[in-house]
Parts: structure tokens; sequence; C-alpha cells
């Protein structure tokens, strides 16, 4: 019997383990891990750097970045949000740093670190931790002693008087949770990069550029129509960057999350619009080209008059159907205006998805309306908290998704320790 267990070694889990002993030494806390390692996605975040956390100190601001959960996480972020977390590891002697994009990262540039800070705190503090232990159900026990819950795993059998489920993506948790009266929201793919053949981003992999991009709509037919005419779904704007397969980078990712669920129903093929000039609208920047055409003689594919790389400029001159040697003095009104098409309106065919660095995140997860998002307790069981991933909550690349674990993690732990100091 354990006064609380724990079911998941992941991010939240032991940030909540951690917690709950700091603050009550005699509580009996047992982790149960599935795998024959704890942490295993802390080992490979980041590309083995892990990323912990964003320089984003205002909670509105950081609560933002959630496409599922914004809303419920502003209060927790009141609560426990970058600063703590910047804390949290500084006490620990791991201090971290802060990337140009607001990226922070342990000073190290090891994930290693943050595994052995937690191993070694929950071996100090003495939690309990089963390894190779896959929860297989839970029941809700009542008796004269009190309600408890019991813990059926592959190994043995636990009980305890308060139980955290911190399994992050598992499909056969949430169908457990769903038999026990939760509803689930069906998981779907989030952070990933659009699959595009295309002549004009073809042979130019490695090129970043800062674009507008929109979702336009499912495909439905692959006629080359008017984007301009179509109107969007979802739009975004920052870096993209072209890919061997197609497009990436934050305007890519950003989309890839806000548009999880509608992404997922039109199947990864959909038709978007890209602005590779947003400062210009298409008015004002035929004008532009028309200038241009009074003053230069040189030829098009050679006289780069916007901010955007060489190639991809020869790239989009060559699609509007304006050949190497056309100058300035000779190229068309008509052929201008494709022109100005293709860099401010440029329709492109996405057929299907990768994955962005192997980093990946599920959207979708126990109900948020379900949730008390002061203590992370469930509404629908008592004496049931959550924390991390295992919720309907995911946000975009940037150490968004780990201030999620740890918040969560955090206000599950000060749930659970007040409920004990309750009874
Ligand atoms: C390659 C990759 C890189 C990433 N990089 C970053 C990054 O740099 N920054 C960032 O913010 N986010 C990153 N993410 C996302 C981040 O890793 C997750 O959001 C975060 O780990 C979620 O924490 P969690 O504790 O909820 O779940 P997890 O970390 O997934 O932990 C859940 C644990 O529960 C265990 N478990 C599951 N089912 C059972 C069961 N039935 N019985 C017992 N145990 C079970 C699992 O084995 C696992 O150890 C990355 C994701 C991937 C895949």
């Amino acid at each position: 019997m354990f006064d609380v267990v724990i079911v998941g070694g992941g991010a939240a889990g032991f940030f909540a383990a951690i917690h709950i002993a700091e603050a009550r030494p005699n509580v009996k806390i047992a982790i149960l891990e599935r795998g024959k390692q704890v942490l295993t996605k802390v080992k490979v975040s980041g590309g083995g750097r892990c990323n912990v956390t964003h320089a984003e100190f205002n909670p509105a601001d950081l609560a933002s970045n959630y496409p599922r959960g914004e809303k419920e996480l502003l209060g927790p972020f009141h609560s426990f949000a970058t600063g703590d977390t910047i804390g949290f590891f500084e006490k620990r002697g791991i201090p971290l740093k802060i990337e140009e994009d607001g990226r922070m990262f342990p000073t190290t540039d090891s994930s290693q670190t943050i595994i052995d800070c937690f191993t070694s705190e929950a071996e100090r503090l003495g939690v309990k931790i089963f390894r190779v232990c896959t929860v297989t159900g839970f029941e809700n026990i009542t008796s004269a002693k009190g309600d408890y819950w019991q813990i059926n795993t592959t190994k043995k059998t636990y009980k305890c008087k308060k139980l955290l489920v911190s399994t992050g993506s598992n499909p056969k948790i949430w169908d457990l949770l769903q038999g026990l009266g939760h509803t689930i929201v069906s998981p779907v793919p989030s952070l990933f990069t659009f699959n595009i053949q295309d002549e004009r981003i073809k042979n130019i992999p490695g090129i970043s550029t800062h674009a507008e991009v929109a979702v336009l709509d499912k495909i439905k037919s692959r006629r080359n129509t008017n984007s301009a005419s179509q109107s969007e779904i979802l739009s975004s704007e920052g870096p993209l960057l072209i890919t061997h397969w197609g497009m990436s980078g934050p305007a890519i990712l950003k989309l890839s999350a806000w548009g999880a669920q509608i992404l997922d129903s039109y199947k990864y093929e959909f038709k978007i619009r890209v602005n590779w000039v947003p400062e210009y609208h298409p008015a004002g920047l035929l004008e532009l080209f028309l200038k241009v055409k009074q003053v230069e003689k040189k030829t098009v594919l050679r006289t780069k008059v916007l901010d955007i790389p060489k190639r991809l400029w020869a790239n989009l001159v060559r699609a509007s159907g304006i050949d190497d040697t056309v100058t300035w003095p000779d190229v068309t009104k008509a052929q201008l205006q494709e022109l100005t098409t293709q860099l401010t309106q440029g329709l492109f065919f996405v057929n299907g998805k990768s994955t962005f660095k192997e980093e990946f995140v599920t959207a979708g997860g126990v109900d948020l309306k379900e949730v008390n998002f002061k203590t992370f307790e469930s509404k629908v069981l008592s004496n049931m908290y959550f924390a991390g991933e295992v919720l309907n909550i995911d946000a975009i690349t940037g150490g968004f998704n780990f201030q999620n674990a740890w918040t969560g993690g955090f206000l599950a732990a000060q749930g659970i320790v007040n409920s004990f100091d309750n009874t």
C-alpha cells in the first residue's frame, strides 16, 4: 500500500513525485514505469539537449502557444511557469541558458543532466521506482477503512490512496480511463512537416526565408485554381524552411499544431497559399515591378529585386514563364503579374506529412472539461490526478510541451499534498 502511486516515469511523473516527496517526506510514493528505463523521451528530446522550457514569462503569452490547453493553462501558469522551472533546476545546480529564439536548455547541452537530476532527487527523497511494470488496469475500491485505488500491473497489484496518471500518449491507458467514465478526445498527430512535390521548391533544400502560409482547403481537384479567390482556414507567419520532402520551419510547424485535427480530417492532402514576401500586397508589388521595369536593363532572373533567397527567386521567375534571357525592358506586364502572384499567392499541394527532427506530440487525450485545473484532479473519479500529455494539451515546438508537464506535475503534487492535509 502506497500513499501515492504515479503511473508513468516520464517528465510529468517525476516532477510530481519530487514535489510531493519534498513537501511531505513521510508520504510513501511509487512510480510504475512500463519501460526498462525511465524518462526516455527526456533523453531524446531537443536533439539530445532537452529543450526544457521557453523564455516566455507572461502567463497569457505563454498559454497562447498551446493550441489545446490555452484557456485551461492560464490559471496554472500563474502558479507555476517558466520562472519557476528555471528556479527548480537552478536550485539543483543546473543553470539554463536562453537561445536566440527563446528556447531554453541546460548549459551542459545534455538531456542526461536533467535525467540525472530527476533520478538522484527521487532516490534522495525515497521515491520507489518500479521499472518494466506495465499498468493494465485501475479499480476504485470502497472499504470500511476508506476508498483506495487498486492498480493491476504485469508484475504485482499495488494499492494507493492517491493515483496520478502521467502516461503520456498511451492509447491503452486512454481506453482504461474511458472505461471508467472519462471522455477521451481522439488522438491525432501534431508537429509535423508538409510533403510537397513541386518544381518551384525542388533542388533548393536548406533554403529558409520569412513567409506567410495559409491552409486553404482539402484537395478536391488538382486544377491550378486561383488561390486568391479561396478562403483560408488557418494561417501563420514565420521562418519557412524548404526541405528535400517539402516545407518545414516554424511557419509550417505552427500550422501543423493549430490545424492538427482539421488536417487529419483532410488525410493530410490539402492546398496552401504561400506569400514569400509578406511585407507586400499584390498590388504594391506589381507597382514596384513596373517601376523597376522602367530603369533596369539586366535580365529579370539576375536582378533580385526583393529580399528573398536568390535560388528561390530564380525558381519563381521561371515558374512565371519568364525565360532566363528575358530582360526588364522585354518582360510583359502579364508576366510581371504572374510573378507577383507566384510571390504573394503561390498555390502548393500538400500530399502527406513527415516527422520534424523525430519530435512529435499527440493532440488529444483526457477531455479538459473533466479536470479541475486548480489541482489537476479528475472531476469524474475521486483521488485520481493527471499531468502531462495524457491530457488533451499540446503546444507548438520550443519547450512548451515540457512546460506543460512541469506545471501539471507541480499542481497535481500540490493538490495531492493539500488533500492529505485535509484528511
Ligand atoms: C523526439 C522527441 C523530442 C521532443 N523534444 C521536446 C523538447 O525538446 N521540448 C519539449 O518541450 N517537448 C519535447 N517533446 C515532447 C515531450 O517529450 C513530451 O511532451 C513530454 O515528454 C510529455 O511528458 P509526459 O510525462 O506527459 O509523458 P512521457 O514523457 O511520454 O512519459 C510517460 C511515461 O509513461 C510510461 N507509460 C505509458 N504507459 C504506461 C503503462 N501502461 N504503465 C506504466 N508506464 C507507462 C511511458 O513509458 C513513459 O515513460 C519531444 C517529443 C519527442 C517524441
